[in-house]
């Protein structure tokens, strides 16, 4: 487990960036956390870092995008379902089919997912920082994470 503060958008999508550079295809990545707590932005570096291009949005309104990156990254919201029927699983099954899957609002998803091997919590810690915690099923994924990686570069 990592518990760390940052201090920007730019920040939060730099951290998830680091995390992404260490992840494959068969990764899933939960990301929870309350309405703006960055969700997405998280989800957004680690998307650039994989070498996805044009816009990272949430996908609130659908369940989930697919984007073409340096490998297939799938992202998901599942703020709408209360809890993932089997049938339901069908729809979202191609979403983790060789992607790194980053899923907003798992909660209801925990039991029909596969295994996640990180597990991301942002919360609100005043004006633009957010605490962020971050867990793995191998400690060794998340090692020097919180250190600059200068293979990291940030477009606007
Ligand atoms: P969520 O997906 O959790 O609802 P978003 O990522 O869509 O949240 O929105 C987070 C908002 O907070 C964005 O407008 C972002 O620019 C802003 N923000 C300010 N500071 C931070 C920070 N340290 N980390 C992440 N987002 C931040
Ligand atoms: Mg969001």
């Amino acid at each position: 487990m990592l518990e760390l503060e940052t201090a920007s958008a730019s920040e939060t999508e730099a951290l998830a960036a680091r995390l992404a550079l260490r992840l494959e295809p068969g990764d899933v990545v939960l990301v929870r956390g309350e309405l703006g707590a960055g969700k997405t932005t998280f989800v957004r570096g680690a998307c650039r870092a994989l070498e996805v291009t044009g816009n990272v949005t949430s996908p609130t309104f659908t369940i989930g995008h697919l984007y073409e990156g340096r490998v297939p990254v799938a992202h998901l919201d599942l703020y709408r379902f209360t809890e993932v029927s089997a049938a339901e699983w069908g729809d979202l099954e191609p979403y983790f089919d060789g992607t790194i899957a980053f899923v907003e609002w798992p909660e209801a998803g925990t039991t029909a997912l596969p295994p996640a091997r990180v597990s991301v919590a942002l919360a609100h810690a005043g004006a633009d920082r957010r605490r962020i915690r971050l867990d793995a099923t191998d400690p060794a994924l998340l090692e020097g994470i919180e250190r600059a990686d200068p293979r990291v570069r940030y477009r606007d």
